[in-house]
């Protein structure tokens, strides 16, 4: 079974409580507050994995869940950082934000990409003691780790996309040139994965192969097998178009390559113009001085591409065809990449930056999960600590939201346990 599109939940650990702690030692009377902060949260980390070609290992797994980070302790002991869950997944998975089906990351490249954010650790008491506050019997809880609903989609990076009728050989074609090992057999649809061959070309140039399973007629419209597999040559620089030259199975190499390519068009507008290399296979079957190739030759050439004759089962022409390949992929541009259609700090803004406020009795409560991390950060003892954090409350129009809630001078103003008289 192959697998290329799933739904995952994914959530980053959170971040652990600080301590409330205070030392306690023979010969030190009234030790002070010696609660440690709590750890982080570990990440959701995505890394492009060469050795995989599905995304089969998300069909049992579905929720990635990071560890959390641990509580501070006493003696101020931070928390242990909770690990990094890192998701493997193979080259050319797209994460699709799963509410707005907006791409946020093509996982194309080496590095690892953070999805989510573990929470920070709270701090512990010993942080908040001030010559007039020497017992701060209060720490911080930690903040949450992100957490997010994403649909994977594997879009295969192939440089060359083999496509063509089931059973003209290009699976066949595929090992001859690469070390990969497809399923090969003479009944149709053996391929029911697409495989991918890494093709050497020279000391280290050389180029990846892909073999998607046979296309039939009305695959663009969802009949029988290949629909699906079509976005994997969405993204190949070069097709490969594979005939059966000795139209030994009753096939008639010029109206394969018309219906194949049609059902190219039909997909994408984009992939019928896909340059191409026809490869007329099983030649060994046919005895070219006698045989009738006229009408063939002409018709490729009307297409205006290139044609090479040549045997899976013999190599007859085999290396030939890897230069050609070669050649021609040195005139064509990278593969696509997907451009991110979210920023990462977007999804995060949008889920984090909600303020509410609201009047209980006399007192305006603000409430907001990007408050919680606000003043997880800053010391509101500290005269330059407590400046910035009313700038970034000015800033954020948290002061607007207050003063459009009613709330006037000497009005008192509390933000998670943190009070204040509201100043203009
Ligand atoms: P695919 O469905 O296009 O991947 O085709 P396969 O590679 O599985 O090949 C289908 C059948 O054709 C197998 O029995 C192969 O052994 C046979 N075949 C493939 N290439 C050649 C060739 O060049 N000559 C001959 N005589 N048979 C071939
Ligand atoms: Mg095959």
């Amino acid at each position: 079974m192959f697998i290329d599109k799933v739904d995952i939940y994914v959530k980053a650990g959170d971040g652990g409580a600080g301590a409330v702690s205070f030392r306690r030692e023979k010969y030190v009377p009234y030790g002070g507050p010696d609660g440690g902060d709590g750890g982080r949260g570990g990440n959701i980390v995505f890394v492009a994995d060469p050795s995989m070609n599905t995304l089969l290992a998300f069909r049992y797994k579905k929720k990635f869940i990071a560890q959390n980070g641990e509580c501070g302790r006493g003696s101020k002991c931070h928390g242990k950082n909770g690990e990094d869950l890192i998701i493997r997944v193979p080259y050319g998975t797209l994460i699709i934000d799963k509410a707005t089906g907006k791409i946020i990351k093509d996982m194309s490249d080496d590095k690892p990409f953070v999805l989510c954010r573990g929470g920070r650790g709270g701090w512990g008491n010993r942080r908040f003691a001030t010559p007039t506050r020497q017992v701060p019997n209060f720490a911080k809880s930690g903040t949450k780790g992100e957490e997010r609903e994403i649909t994977l989609e594997l879009k295969m990076l192939a440089d060359v996309g083999l496509v063509g009728y089931p059973s003209v050989g290009k699976s066949s074609i595929l090992a001859r040139i690469s070390a990969a090992r497809p399923k090969i057999a003479d009944y149709h649809f053996t391929t029911l994965t697409p495989n991918l061959g890494v093709v050497s070309t020279g000391e280290d140039s050389g180029f990846v192969a892909a073999d998607i399973p046979g296309l039939i007629e009305g695959a663009a419209e969802g009949a029988g097998l290949g629909h699906e597999f079509l976005r994997h040559i969405e993204r190949c620089r070069l097709l490969l178009h594979v005939v059966d030259i000795s139209g030994s199975e009753g096939r008639d190499p010029v109206e394969d390559i018309k219906k194949i390519n049609r059902e190219l068009a039909e997909y994408s507008a984009e992939l019928a113009t896909r340059p191409q290399i026809i490869v007329a296979n099983k030649v060994d079957l046919i005895d070219r001085k006698s045989a009738d190739l006229d009408r063939f030759e002409a018709f490729v050439a009307e297409l205006g591409v290139g044609l090479i004759y040549i045997s899976a089962a013999t190599g007859e022409n085999i290396g030939r065809l890897v230069r050609m390949t070669a050649e021609k992929l040195k005139e064509l541009p990278p593969p696509k990449i997907y451009e991110s259609e979210i920023e990462p700090a977007d999804f995060v803004g949008r889920k984090t930056k909600e303020t509410v406020v609201r009047r209980e009795n006399k007192k305006f409560i603000v409430e907001g999960e990007w408050l919680v991390n606000l003043l997880g950060q800053v010391n509101l003892s500290d005269w330059e600590s407590l400046n910035y954090f009313q700038r970034v409350l000015r800033r954020s129009g948290v002061f607007e939201m207050l003063e459009e809630a009613g709330c006037r001078d000497g009005d008192t103003v509390s933000i998670y346990g943190y009070e204040f008289d509201y100043v203009k």
